[in-house]
């Protein structure tokens, strides 16, 4: 049997690959990578492992896309939200 507290942390960042992060209990932080408001990107430990890397998302931008998607619950808001999606497809 493998006993896997006395391993180093299993965790590293998806996006550098670096274990120079900081943990915490249900997350962690790259201590290299930002986002673009200049934030450590944090990721959920769970996901490591489980999602190919590239397929994981950072909290913060996680929390982005909710973020757009309750505004989308606004029935005007939906409106010119695929209105503007149509524009740009109407180009001419
Ligand atoms: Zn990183």
């Amino acid at each position: 049997m493998t006993n896997l507290k006395f391993m180093k942390t299993p965790y590293y960042c998806p996006r550098c690959h670096t274990k120079e992060i900081s943990e915490y209990k249900d997350t962690f932080e790259c201590t290299k990578c930002r986002d673009n408001n200049g934030f450590p990107l944090e990721f959920e430990k769970s996901d490591i492992g489980k999602i190919p890397d590239d397929d994981i998302v950072a909290r913060r931008e996680m929390s982005s896309f909710v973020g757009a998607f309750e505004e989308l619950r606004d029935s005007e808001k939906r409106k010119k939200f695929f209105n503007s999606l149509l524009d740009d497809d109407l180009e001419e």
